[in-house]
């Protein structure tokens, strides 16, 4: 079988993910599926991915939001100076953790989408998903920690229990 057929129900099997297909399209897939053992365990691998991708917001940021939140809190008891600015700083990091929760199966459908249309490979767009969720509330945590590095450098003696 000539590569360009595996390489047609690839793009057909993307397509089907974001668009749907023609009757005449996802007779000429299922009818390679059925012939091709390759792509058969390939599209069914993505499908496998994708399952386990759309179960992931439900539970993995929910859980990392609330470690990010209990070190949050952690900080703003050692260091009750910053509290005003932390308790900003700590709703921006829940804002930012509900919005990429909230809007993950959208953002997926779009990294898909710009996936299939710049063939970009799916390490590359797995990772682009991930950070979508993770860089908000690392930029967060990190302005917290930078806070409380100021207030110990204008403690000046005392700040030596860092
Ligand atoms: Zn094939």
């Amino acid at each position: 079988m000539s590569e360009t057929l595996h390489q047609r129900a690839q793009q057909l099997f993307a397509k089907s993910l974001i668009e749907g297909l023609s009757p005449d399209e996802r007779t000429w897939l299922d009818a390679h599926l059925r012939e091709c053992a390759d792509c058969a365990q390939q599209t069914a691998a993505t499908q496998e991915l994708l399952h386990a991708l759309r179960s992931v917001p439900v539970s993995v940021p929910s859980d990392l939001a609330a470690r990010t939140q209990l070190r949050v809190r952690l900080r703003l008891q050692e260091s009750a100076q910053a509290a005003s600015i932390g308790a900003i700083l700590w709703i921006i990091t829940a804002a930012s953790w509900l919005l990429g929760v909230l809007s993950a199966p959208l953002v997926w459908r779009g990294f898909s989408w710009l996936g299939a249309q710049l063939n970009l490979p799916k390490p590359v767009l797995e990772l682009g998903f991930v950070l979508w969720w993770a860089v908000p509330a690392l930029i967060a945590v990190a302005a917290v920690l930078h806070q409380k590095t100021m207030n110990n450098a204008f403690r000046g003696t005392r700040g030596k229990n860092v």
